[in-house]
């Protein structure tokens, strides 16, 4: 009989990498989950409180620390090495530590020959996924980010409370930077098929009074509202991974929005950024390119600027933006 085991490796086993293991070990994702850490003590005692889940779940997870020259027939490399950001700084702030970080990993994973995908969620999330397809050389379909996956679901809980309406029923993303400058594409949001701007505008008594760039506003602090109350955020974006990993193995071809190589899409080349894309077995099948209002495709422009000064500050060249 073929064997075929689906593997996936988490490199940094703090609180989202360990989030995220708990969540694919619970819905038995995957075969074999290897766990590397460069705090090794962090990594092993990471492992054996997984290992010990198994039992209460419905599918035997072999779950384990490796090194990277094990990384070889791994599908699927997890990155979420890294320091969170402190009280006070962004994402961004934490790029220089992040890239070094990337700069030490990704040849020591390339280097025990993989050639799967590689998801990343370390911040800042768009540069970090962007460093890394530098760095590894693979084809950019095998290199995406979780980019604004967690944001755009933070808009559809916002918009289910609201609206009373499950937020799978709701279909909508924010774009851009998974920071302070992403948008939400609103001519998009759609409500079972129908679209969120006609619904508001039909039921104006009881909708009226929504405030959407309010919300955005909400979805982008959020994280730091967590921050604030108990150090930093690890479910959601645990449970992001896990469904994204899943996507993946399934092949699936789900539509999520994740941080993409851009080649031409939305008038951008040479630069990562939250867009939904369609997801399957070899990573990333296809950027799906929406229709954006004007003033939304000036917010993408700001958006993808903002990232290419930051991108610059670590070494890549900032390009003149190519508005479509
Ligand atoms: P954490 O401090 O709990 O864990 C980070 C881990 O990375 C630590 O265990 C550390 O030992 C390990 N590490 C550091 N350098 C390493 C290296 N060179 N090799 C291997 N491991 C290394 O932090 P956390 O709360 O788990 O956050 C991890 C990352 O995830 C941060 O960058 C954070 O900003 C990011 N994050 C992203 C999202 C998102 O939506 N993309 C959401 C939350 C957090």
């Amino acid at each position: 009989m073929q064997q075929n085991i689906r593997k996936v490796a988490i490199i940094g086993t703090g609180l989202v990498g360990s989030s995220a293991a708990y969540s694919i070990l619970n819905q038995g994702i995957c075969d074999e989950l290897l766990m590397i850490d460069i705090n090794t003590e962090r990594a092993v005692g990471e492992c054996l409180d997984l290992s010990h889940c198994i039992d209460f779940t419905n599918s035997r997870t072999k779950v384990h620390t490796a090194t990277y020259q094990e990384l070889g027939d791994v599908d699927i490399v997890v990155i979420t090495a890294g320091p969170p950001p402190k009280p006070g700084q962004t994402r961004l702030d934490t790029i220089g530590i992040g890239a070094k970080i990337m700069a030490d990993i990704i040849p020591q994973i390339m280097a025990s020959g993989f050639n799967g995908i590689f998801l990343i969620a370390s911040n800042p999330v768009d540069i970090m996924t962007y460093h890394v397809w530098k760095l590894s050389g693979l084809p950019r379909n095998q290199v995406i980010g979780t980019g604004t996956s967690l944001d755009s679901s933070r808009l559809k809980t916002y918009l289910s409370e609201i609206l009373d309406v499950d937020p799978r029923s709701i279909y909508g993303y924010t774009m851009g930077e998974h920071g302070d400058s992403q948008f939400a594409a609103w001519s998009h949001v759609t409500v079972g098929g129908k679209p969120l701007l006609q619904i508001i505008e039909e039921q104006k008594d009881k909708l009226g009074h929504i405030d959407l760039d309010q919300m955005v506003e909400d979805v982008k602090k959020v994280g730091f509202e967590i921050l604030k109350r108990k150090g930093t955020t690890y479910y959601g974006i645990g449970n992001a991974i896990a469904f994204i990993t899943k996507s993946i193995l399934n092949d699936d071809h789900k539509i999520i929005a994740l941080s993409c190589v851009l080649d031409g899409e939305y008038g951008e080349t040479d630069l990562c950024t939250g867009v939904p894309a369609i997801i399957t077995r070899q990573g990333l099948k296809e950027v799906v390119e929406l229709h954006l209002t004007e003033a939304e495709q000036e917010k993408f422009a700001h958006s993808t600027n903002v990232l290419r000064d930051y991108m610059a500050s670590i070494g890549y060249e900032k390009k003149a933006l190519e508005l479509v």
